[in-house]
This record gives structure tokens, C-alpha cells and sequence, in this order.
């Protein structure tokens, strides 16, 4: 691999009072693609995505964006370096429509001051018309382009899911970290939302960590793959290698 890795994890270690969180993790993830975290429950898998969008403060090691050091950077610096995050659990205000909800992700993008805004002056109208427009090309590449006007509580479960997913988009990231974006899915919404994020990936030319479950969606999406087991990586490699080695097996056997 020669070009500058879209991120670059080397050495991170975490600890909580008397527990190793993650051990002297390191992981690439190439420009475009998709990386998959995997691991038992425990491994650390929440933990790296909380020290990779600033929540947590790693006790060793870095982390690069690109050419950008991340490492001890709080979480809206990170975000507004262009990582942008999904919840496991739903985090969308329920009342507000998908379209006002997806805008609240397009904040750190606004150029026109608070005054302006609140003046309503040309400028500020002719930036929120922008916005509005982007919003509905995003909300239409994951297929919610009728559901704009609608509170975001009252959609289906895989629908709001694929809202939150847009509205991480909505922020023009270069990484995108999702965790366990299909979890709680009926198949068909899984099938969707894989989908969707291979065209994040293939579309939008955007770089994706994800921390999943469900293997399959796993082997289908990931480029590649690192494993983790009590906070330590005991594999790295393609879906197929990682899949096969024999300390990967033991982990989810829980020996
Ligand atoms: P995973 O997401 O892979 O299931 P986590 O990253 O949530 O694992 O947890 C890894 C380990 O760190 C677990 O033993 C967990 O109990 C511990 N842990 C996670 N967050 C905290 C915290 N804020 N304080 C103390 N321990 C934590
Ligand atoms: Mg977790």
C-alpha cells in the first residue's frame, strides 16, 4: 500500500481503572474502503470507535486521518477534520422531520453567522436552500427521498437507522465509522442497508470503519478485516484469511 493510509491506528491503548480496554491495537484502513472491527463482546470494539471520534482519551499511541494527527483531539475538532459517526442505538430526535434532522448534520458546514441567519438575509437564505437541496440528494441516495416530511420516530426501525446514516453523510465526511449499523434489522432492511453503505463506499468514494455482528454482512462488505479479543488484535487480513484462522475460531468459541 503505497498512498497515505485514510486512517492509520498504531499502538492505540486504553485503560480503565485497572482493565486494558484495547492493548497496543494497529490497524489501516485504505482510501475507499471498507474496514470491518470484529470481535466477542468486551474486545473493545465500542472502545476504539469512542477513542477514534475523540469520546475517549487513549492512554498510548495515535491516530492519523490522512495526514492529520487525531490523537488527544476533542470529539468536534475530529468531527469537523470530516469523521462522522453512527450510533448502535437510535440517536435522532423522534419529532423532528427526517429533512430538519438531517440538516442538523450539515451544522458544521454553515458559512453564514447566526445573525444573518436570524435576519433571514438573502445570503442565509440562499446557503439554507443549499443546504435543503443536498439534504434531499443524500436522504434519496438511501432510498428515504419520500420520507423527508416525516418525524423521524414514526418511520420503521431500519428506516430511521438508514436516516442516521445519512445524516452522518450529510456532514461530507471522509471516514465514516458505523456501529453495528444492521443490528435489530429484519433481513430485508440488513440487505438494504449493505447496500447502501457498499454505495458510500463505491458512489461516494468515502472511507468506512464498521463494527457489526452479523457476519455475513461482514464477509460481504469488508475489504478487510481486524479482529479483537480482550482488547488485543489477534487477526488482520481479507474476510476469507480471517475467517479461517484458527485463534479467530477460538475467540468466538470462547475457549
Ligand atoms: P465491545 O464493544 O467490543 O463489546 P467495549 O469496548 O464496550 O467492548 O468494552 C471493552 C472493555 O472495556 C469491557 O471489558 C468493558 O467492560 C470495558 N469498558 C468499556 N467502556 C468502559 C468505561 N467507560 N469504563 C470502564 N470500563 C469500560
Ligand atoms: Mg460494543
Amino acid at each position: 500500500m503505497t498512498a497515505v493510509p485514510a486512517l492509520e491506528v498504531t499502538g492505540l491503548t486504553v485503560r480503565f481503572a485497572g482493565l486494558t480496554a484495547l492493548d497496543a491495537v494497529d490497524f489501516r484502513v485504505a482510501p475507499g474502503t471498507v474496514h470491518a472491527v470484529i470481535g466477542p463482546n468486551g474486545a473493545g470494539k465500542s472502545t476504539c470507535f469512542n477513542v477514534l471520534s475523540g469520546v475517549y482519551r487513549a492512554a498510548s499511541g495515535s491516530v492519523r486521518l490522512g495526514d492529520e494527527e487525531l490523537t488527544g483531539l476533542p470529539p468536534h475538532r475530529i468531527a469537523a477534520l470530516g469523521v462522522a459517526r453512527t450510533f448502535q442505538n437510535l440517536a435522532l430526535p423522534p419529532t423532528a422531520t427526517v429533512a430538519d434532522s438531517l440538516l442538523l448534520g450539515r451544522h458544521r458546514l454553515t458559512r453564514t453567522g447566526f445573525v444573518a441567519a436570524g435576519l433571514r438575509l438573502p445570503s442565509a437564505l440562499r446557503e439554507e436552500r443549499r443546504h435543503r437541496e443536498r439534504v434531499r440528494e443524500i436522504a434519496q441516495f438511501v432510498g428515504l427521498g419520500d420520507a423527508l416530511d416525516r418525524p423521524a420516530g414514526s418511520l420503521p426501525y431500519g428506516a430511521q437507522k438508514l436516516a442516521e446514516l445519512a445524516r452522518a453523510l450529510c456532514m461530507e465526511p471522509s471516514l465514516l465509522l458505523l456501529d453495528e449499523p444492521v443490528a435489530g434489522m429484519t433481513a430485508d432492511e440488513r440487505r438494504r442497508t449493505a447496500a447502501v453503505i457498499a454505495g458510500v463506499r463505491d458512489s461516494l468514494g468515502i472511507s468506512i470503519v464498521l463494527v457489526e455482528h452479523d457476519m455475513g454482512v461482514v464477509m460481504r462488505l469488508a475489504d478487510t478485516v481486524t479482529v479483537l479479543d480482550f482488547g488485543r488484535r489477534i487477526a488482520d487480513g481479507t474476510p476469507a484469511a480471517v475467517q479461517n484462522d484458527p485463534a479467530v475460531v477460538r475467540a468466538y468459541l470462547g475457549e
